[in-house]
């Protein structure tokens, strides 16, 4: 064991060489884009199987593009010269500030509730009060695949008319409370992502999620160059559209979606049962599908972060730290954005460690990596 390198990520990208029959079919219908036969394949299957058959879905060429589309169109009845902030977590990719900047807006950054690591409801609420109509939107992280409170933010719409996008990019796989594909029935755009980082990844791709066919048919206008007519732009619009190519290992990779799932679910329980002294996220939904294991260093440990990381390096383990930087940590987030008080982001952040967690890791793979990591944390505190 002590001799095989762990990879902090190992991506589940199905392979091309299992699709030739669908490559040589596409060949044949020389359709390679524009939502053709293998994509609307795609959008059908996936609300079947992920959404209950409720809803609808329009697939793009990444998810950073999918959010900026989805702001975009949320704020469509904005005058955004007065309403020029999105309430959003600083404790989350880069890609969601960049996106809410790219539609036009400038992010205002909310704390977090230290047990879910998602938007503080409380910080939320005081950003609306203190900015009011200056806010162009509300713009949450389900983060880590966690559950969202999607109805709280339905309500929250209604009474403000402040419209809500909601970042699910790492929530293909998840299950709210009530056990159904994160997201189902959400009137509210829900953005994922299928990159090759993700559970379900094919390289670059993702798709937007509403139970919304005037906001999904309104986005995949958006998304080829704005047309609501033939060749004739309506609205804002760009290229955001996914090559068949891609919905075509999409559809392989939601056939296998539940077992890489089910895997991954038996090493995170693993990572709970061998390292009982480190804090992890609370889950408000039944179910994740993590991308790795995010776990929060004790105290004592937290100061020694980097030292603990670099023990690891040398025993060949892959490990992270999303995200930390948080986004108001990074140079141009904090010189183009607003923030309310981030105390329990930065405390969550200074302490955070991401664990290699992939469906092809061993039971004794996981045990080495505990093993491993708390003699480092031990090591550390000497
Ligand atoms: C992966 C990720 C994105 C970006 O998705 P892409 O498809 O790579 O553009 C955005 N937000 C969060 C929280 C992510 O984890």
């Amino acid at each position: 064991m002590s001799n095989t390198e762990i990879s902090f990520i190992r991506s589940n990208i199905p392979k091309i060489s299992q699709v030739s029959d669908g490559i040589i079919e596409m060949e044949n219908s020389g359709i390679y884009t524009n939502y053709g036969p293998i994509n609307q394949k795609f959008e059908k299957q996936l609300v079947e199987q992920m959404f209950n058959g409720v809803g609808q879905c329009v697939t793009v060429c990444n998810a950073t593009i999918g959010l900026m589309m989805a702001l975009k169109y949320a704020t469509r009845h904005k005058d955004t010269r007065v309403a020029r902030y999105v309430i959003m977590p600083s404790f989350t990719f880069a890609a969601a500030a960049h996106a809410a900047l790219w539609a036009g807006f400038i992010p205002l950054f909310c704390d977090i509730d230290p047990d879910d690591w998602m938007a503080s409801h409380e910080s939320e609420n005081e950003l609306l009060r203190q900015y009011g109509e200056q806010v162009a939107a509300i713009f949450p992280y389900a983060t880590f695949g966690n559950a969202t409170d999607i109805a709280r933010y339905t309500a929250l719409e209604k009474q403000t008319g402040i419209p809500v996008v909601i970042d699910a990019a790492a929530s293909l796989g998840a299950h709210d409370a009530l056990g159904q594909g994160f997201g189902t029935g959400s009137p509210h755009a829900i953005v994922c992502s299928l990159h090759a980082t993700k559970t379900m990844g094919i390289g670059e791709g993702g798709f937007i999620y509403a139970n919304n066919p005037d906001m999904i048919e309104a986005l995949r206008a958006m998304g080829n160059f704005g047309f609501g007519q033939i060749r004739h732009a309506t609205m804002p619009g760009l290229n955001s559209k996914l090559p068949e190519i891609g919905a075509l290992l999409a559809l392989s990779g939601l056939e296998r979606l539940e077992s890489v799932v089910e895997r991954k679910r038996r090493i995170e329980q693993m990572y709970y049962d061998l390292l009982p002294d480190f804090g992890f996220q609370h889950q408000r939904g039944a179910r994740i599908s993590y991308q790795f294991m995010p776990v929060r260093l004790p105290p004592r440990y937290a100061p020694y972060r980097h030292a603990i990381l670099e023990r690891m390096k040398e025993k060949r383990i892959g490990t992270s730290t999303y995200f930390s930087p948080h986004l108001h940590e990074q140079s141009y987030f904090a010189a183009h954005s607003k923030a309310g008080d981030l105390h329990a982001t930065y405390a969550l952040a200074s302490s955070i460690v991401s664990l290699p967690l992939w469906h092809e890791m061993t039971p004794e793979m996981v045990r080495y990596v505990c093993q491993e990591f708390m003699n480092a944390c031990h090591a550390a505190d000497m």
